[in-house]
């Protein structure tokens, strides 16, 4: 920690970037694999065209797809942009997370959970699913991080509301919402408390109206088009975890 405090500001940015890179390339294989149901250590990466396992100097985050100008070595298949799309922006979380809670429990929570919401988000569009596989060990996490961090009592109101909310949101919308979506609001809810999962909820309904009358307006989507909900919900979390003790400030103060 003091060792931390002694290293100069730019020294610990590049290098949390280059990190923040790497976490990224291991989010796109979770991206990749996790709805496949396939394991995410092994195999190595390979190519999803030709299958050829990718040689560890083509497999460094930005810098081999710059290298390659997006093709496979071995097939020339076009590389999606996506990947390096997903390194940077995980890269920059991490980034401003570390800016926004230093070295602390909440940066340490931060880390899981900023490359875990980038994933969920990635996967939903593309499947329209959240995979059990992040939401169950997210709410035990999410109980066991809340419980040392926002107390035992507040975790559990925020996992029991949040479900609580989205199953009868889930009842009422007649499969508009996903198990998914219940697992998920439920772990955040473990996460953040009561107060924040309703912050949460309130701020993805206000981005899911905003996206919704873009959809209808511009795209020409008609109503019946389903939005989906992980990418929402993971952003309202992202914005919760940074602003929500200010806005809930805000909220109280201007009652
Ligand atoms: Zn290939």
């Amino acid at each position: 920690m003091e060792l931390i405090n002694t290293l100069p500001q730019p020294l610990i940015t590049v290098t949390l970037f280059i990190f923040g890179l790497s976490i990224g390339s291991f989010a796109n294989v979770c991206i990749y694999r996790l709805p496949k149901k396939e394991s995410v250590v092994s195999p190595v990466s390979y190519c999803t065209a030709c299958l050829v396992p990718i040689r560890p100097l083509d497999n460094i985050p930005i810098i081999s797809y710059l290298v390659l100008r997006g093709r496979c070595r071995d097939c020339n298949n076009n590389i999606s942009v996506i990947y390096p799309v997903i390194e940077i922006i995980t890269a920059l979380l991490l980034l401003a997370g570390f800016f926004k809670f230093g070295l602390t429990f909440d940066f340490l929570v931060y880390f899981v959970l900023a490359p875990t919401l980038v994933i969920i988000t990635v996967v939903d569009i593309k499947h329209q699913i959240i995979p059990d596989v992040i939401t169950l060990p997210g709410l035990a996490l999410g109980l066991a991080a809340g419980s040392y961090s926002i107390g035992y009592v507040n975790s559990f109101m925020g996992f029991l509301l949040g479900c609580g909310l989205f199953y009868l949101l889930a009842i009422l919308s007649n499969g508009g919402m996903g198990g998914g979506d219940i697992k998920y609001i439920a772990a955040a809810g473990a996460f953040v408390g009561w107060q924040k999962v309703l912050l949460i909820i309130f701020i993805g309904a206000v981005l899911g109206t905003f996206v919704g009358l873009f959809q209808i307006g511009f795209q020409k989507k008609t109503r019946k088009n389903i939005i989906p909900f992980g990418p929402l919900l993971s952003v309202a979390t992202l914005i919760t975890l940074f602003y929500g003790n200010l806005l809930i400030k805000l909220y109280i103060d201007n009652l």
